[in-house]
């Protein structure tokens, strides 16, 4: 049986200490009274709920999944499931940070990401439930009619209805503008869909009376392609003018998909039969509108690896501690037993080092992320505001495609250190892989995130947010640039902030002769800009911790922050070098190469 200790100590470490976000939140108005003991008091009750109420039923719904009534069209989630939604909604989890003006607690963005890093720790098949209910609350926020909201609003910041996403179609993933389900206008202001959705995460289930579909459509001028798509909510149960729940819409769960990972969140196959909907936002700009929700959701993706790295590093970590196998190659160091524990041998502490780096400096950066969301949303000045909504669109595709890629590594080291044992259900390793698989893919594969990092985000801006990232390091490398101490942390990152501007300049160049240089460099791309990132914070925490041990701290928690940012820049942050080398490697290997995939 696997355990979860939600890690309060680094949150806090990272919150407080690094970005300091309660002197933050002083300038922000909405946010001026949020202080270091609220929310570290929310963190402890948060962290509770995650590893008392959903962590113990996440073998459970592994095992179990959902079934579908073929008659009924009614889904019905794994034993427990249901009354851990009821204790969530009873808690008041759901409103969290949520706009007080519909029901909502108004805390920052910063502190419920935590808090859903220890959701996904705890269960990600069960987290997808309500954290897609607050991408639905959130474009409907954005972008709904003052109806909408009113309708909509409270009742999924209470948690009562739930949301979903309803992009995806048999023949459309990726490239939506294929998608072919139809909105038909109706003389009352309404419109009637008509089509096939798949994979629609969470699409149907026996939590709540009414579930709030987001789903995009063809209206019938539509012009073809991606600028055709408009964006309506369709409730499951219409919505009766005074709020009550009406008649029952034609939108049905038509089966439900077997999958690899998250059995226990049901992922629905969606036939809209004539079903009522009603429009959000303007006509055609349906993706736009979708966007806010797909942004909030991609920095949710990296979120559930960063929980699945967390909680197989501190599985994998008391095994390592535990389980005895050979001897040490520098000599027995358990002489009182027949065998060494197995952390002893150089290759077992790679893996975990490994792991705990990922989940550390994901951490760090996620953080960051919600930090600057909060300041785009709540800070006075528009120029705070702007800087900050830029580099969060420059940070998303590194949140998502970054941590699901580290979360993919470190669940399979640390099922490794487990032996054949990780390969076994009980232990739960194994899960944990499957169920990080998925982040790799939806919400945008992580090659489409590359394209989207190194085409609109940096090209397609002539890297001028990418400097603004620039101006971050080449802070901190002159503020600690003569501390001989720091000198391990910050030459690397201020040796690839430099070697970045020439790699970028270099793959623009490129690509302005020939497109498919883009397509050819940027995953490379955004691994390596992933570890500009991550060195970055790896750098700040260092200098955090040295600053604490010269001042006397004798807490372990500040050498073992050391330690592991030493091994990341040891071990892990070199690859920028080979992947370098890849990216540069050009589109040729790759595109003339017509004999040997024939
Ligand atoms: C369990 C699960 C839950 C999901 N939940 C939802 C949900 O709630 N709502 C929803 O709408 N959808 C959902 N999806 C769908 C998911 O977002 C899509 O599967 C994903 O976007 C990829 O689309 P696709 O599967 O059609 O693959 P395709 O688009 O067919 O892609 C196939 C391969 O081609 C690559 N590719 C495609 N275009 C390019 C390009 N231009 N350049 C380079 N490579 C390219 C892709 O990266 C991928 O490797 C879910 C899927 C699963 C499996």
């Amino acid at each position: 049986m696997p355990s979860y200790t939600p890690p309060i100590r680094d949150m806090q470490f990272v919150m407080h200490e690094v970005l300091k976000v309660a002197d933050e939140y002083k300038a922000m108005p909405p946010h001026a009274e949020v202080d270091v003991d609220t929310i570290n008091a929310i963190l402890e009750e948060g962290g509770k709920f995650a590893s008392e109420v959903t962590f113990p039923l996440n073998q459970v719904g592994d095992r179990e999944g959902c079934t579908l009534d073929a008659k009924t069209h009614e889904v019905k989630t794994p034993t427990g499931f249901k009354e851990a939604y009821a204790k969530y909604v009873e808690g008041g989890w759901p409103a969290l940070s949520a706009d007080p003006e519909f029901g909502g607690q108004g805390l920052p963005i910063v502190v419920n990401q935590a808090f859903y890093e220890m959701l996904n720790s705890a269960n990600q098949a069960w987290t997808m439930y309500p954290g897609l209910t607050h991408g639905a609350y959130e474009a409907l926020h954005a972008h709904g009619t003052p109806e909408q909201k009113k309708t909509y609003l409270p009742r999924l910041t209470s948690g009562e209805w739930t949301g979903t996403m309803c992009l995806t179609e048999p023949h459309c993933g990726t490239d939506l503008g294929l998608l072919r389900t139809k909105a038909e206008p109706q003389a009352d202001g309404t419109y009637k869909l008509t089509g096939n959705k798949i994979f629609i995460s969470a699409g149907e289930h026996d939590f709540v009376s009414n579930i709030v579909h987001l789903v995009l459509a063809r209206l019938p001028d539509a012009p073809s392609g991606s600028k055709g798509i408009s964006l309506f909510v369709v409730p499951k149960f219409q919505v009766n003018a005074d709020g009550s729940l009406g008649q029952r819409n034609g939108i049905w769960c038509g089966g439900l998909e077997h999958k690899m990972g998250i059995h226990g969140n049901a992922t629905a196959q969606i036939v809209l039969d004539g079903a009522v909907g009603t429009l959000v936002g303007e006509p055609h700009k349906g993706l736009q509108a979708m966007f806010v929700m797909m942004n909030a959701a991609r920095i949710g993706v990296g979120m559930q690896s960063l929980g699945l790295t967390e909680v197989a590093y501190q599985n994998a970590l008391a095994y390592a501690k535990d389980r005895i196998q050979m001897r040490s190659l520098s000599g027995p160091k358990a002489k009182d037993k027949p065998a060494d524990p197995i952390i002893v041998h150089p290759d077992v502490r790679k893996m975990l080092l490994t792991a705990k780096a990922y989940a550390e400096g994901g951490r760090a950066l996620s953080m960051f992320c919600s930090l600057l969301i909060d300041r785009e949303l709540s800070h006075p000045d528009e120029k705070v505001r702007k800087d900050s909504a830029e580099m969060v669109a420059l940070l998303t595709p590194i949140v998502k495609a970054f941590l699901t890629d580290n979360g993919h590594i470190a669940t399979n080291a640390c099922m490794q250190v487990f032996g054949g044992h990780g390969f076994i259900g009980e232990w739960g390793m194994e899960q944990f892989v499957r169920d990080n698989r998925i982040n790799m893919i939806y919400e945008g594969t992580n090659t489409v995130q590359s394209l989207d990092l190194l085409g609109r985000k940096v090209l397609g801006n002539q890297g001028a947010t990418l400097k603004k990232f620039g101006k971050l390091v080449a802070q901190l490398v002159e503020e600690e640039g003569v501390n001989e101490k720091m000198a391990e942390f910050i030459n690397p990152i201020a040796m690839l902030g430099d070697q970045m501007t020439k790699f970028t300049t270099e793959l623009g160049f490129k690509a302005f002769q020939n497109p498919d240089e883009v397509g050819a460099a940027a995953v490379d791309y955004l691994r390596v800009l992933g570890h500009l990132v991550f060195g970055y914070f790896w750098a700040r925490m260092a200098q955090v911790a040295l600053r604490e041990i010269e001042a006397g701290n004798a807490d372990p928690f500040y050498k073992a922050k050391l330690q592991t940012a030493r091994f990341y820049f040891a071990r892990l942050f070199p690859e920028t070098a080979t992947l370098m080398r890849t990216a540069r490697a050009g589109a040729r290997s790759l595109l003339d190469t017509q004999e040997a995939l024939a």
